[in-house]
């Protein structure tokens, strides 16, 4: 649950939005590149760099952060929780007046850890892709479901104010099983299920869904939702958009280092969290400078250019821009169903 502090901190970045002077909304800090598991989609594991800062090094970005406002902060990786001060560093950043928000494979989660991730986080999600067959082969690793489901289990067991989900990845292999599956994570006692749909970049293509199979999906999901909005957590409008994209019919949406920005392993700050490791989207080391500095520099401004020739379509991004394009009263309206406090 948000406190007065980090609802304040986003109807400030709301109001500054509408007002078209931006500041960032969401940071995801990669703490780490190392892996545990194989996922076939993704490059981290292949190719991530092996540096990473110390805690002092981490809990000093974490305050230029925090300086400028920024509402969420998310930990996230590589498999996060590969860094035994993870914990520590989400403390820090709660601290700080940032809603912490962990993404993870789930694999780690030892009943020891979930209780201490449990108090210092406001919000995790774990991935998970599917049925055991199918998510032991997408991400490449036979055992996985078995051991983030019993991560999972864990942390449904002793959270209090945390909330703990499933994120998955819409890919061939899993579509036509992603809503029995989700009813059988609302029966683990699951939070939510949020779904990034599809990528748009080189990075998803070839994983993804046909413009067919999208809009059948979309139609079930949004069935789903009806039944219980906060439960599926994509807001509607997120969802009803997904068959356009696909089809390239979506006017090209992107706030890129300006709602919404990454911090990789080694400090350098990025304008965009799916391109976060790739050198031209990145603007400058937060070891050396602050982060309004960074945003105001000449590189910045060059990097900017280039988000006009991409597209994409996400939780970590086109999500918060449509959502940043509401009135209001949808946005209220959205937060309270998100809350249970109205339906
Ligand atoms: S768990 Fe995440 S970081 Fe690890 S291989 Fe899979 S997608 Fe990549
Ligand atoms: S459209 Fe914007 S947010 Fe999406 S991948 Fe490109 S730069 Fe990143």
């Amino acid at each position: 649950m948000p406190t007065i502090h980090n609802v304040f901190n986003l109807l400030r970045c709301f109001a500054r939005f509408k007002l078209g002077r931006p500041t960032p909304f969401y940071m995801t800090y990669e703490v780490t590149y190392r892996c545990n598991l194989r996922c076939k989609f993704c490059s981290v594991w292949r190719n991530g760099s092996k540096k990473e800062l110390d805690f002092g090094q981490a809990r000093r970005l974490i305050d230029k952060v925090a300086e400028v406002g920024v509402p969420v902060f998310n930990l996230s990786g590589g498999e996060p929780l590969l860094r035994e001060d993870l914990e520590d560093l989400a403390l820090y950043a709660q601290r700080r007046g940032m809603m912490t928000q962990l993404n993870t494979n789930g694999t780690l989660i030892s009943r020891d850890r979930a209780r201490k991730i449990a108090e210092v986080f406001d919000v995790v999600n774990v991935s998970l892709d599917g049925f055991e067959k199918t998510h032991d082969g997408i991400r490449g690793i036979n055992g996985a479901f078995k051991k983030a489901v019993q991560g999972m289990k864990n942390l449904i067991k002793v959270k209090d104010t945390c909330t703990v989900g499933v994120a998955s990845v819409l890919v061939k292999e899993n579509f036509a099983e992603l809503i029995p599956f989700f009813h059988e994570v609302k029966r683990w006692g699951g939070d939510f299920v949020c779904v990034l749909p599809v990528g748009g970049t080189e990075f998803f293509s070839n994983y993804s869904v046909s413009a067919k199979e999208i809009t059948d999906f979309t139609e079930k999901l949004l069935a789903e939702k009806m039944k219980d909005h906060s439960f599926i957590s994509p807001w509607e409008n997120i969802i009803k958009l997904m068959p356009k994209f696909v089809r390239g019919e979506m006017p090209r949406i992107c706030d890129a280092g300006k709602l919404y920005l990454a911090l990789d392993s080694e400090g350098q700050i990025s304008i965009c969290p799916i391109f976060s490791r790739n050198d031209s989207y990145k603007i400058g080391s937060l070891l050396d400078s602050s982060l309004f500095e960074i945003l105001h520099s000449k590189r910045a401004e060059q990097v900017f250019k280039l988000t006009k020739n991409c597209s994409c379509y996400a939780l970590c991004t086109t999500a918060f821009s449509l959502m940043f394009r509401m009135s209001l009263p949808n946005l209220a309206r959205e937060t309270l169903r998100y809350y249970k406090l109205f339906t």
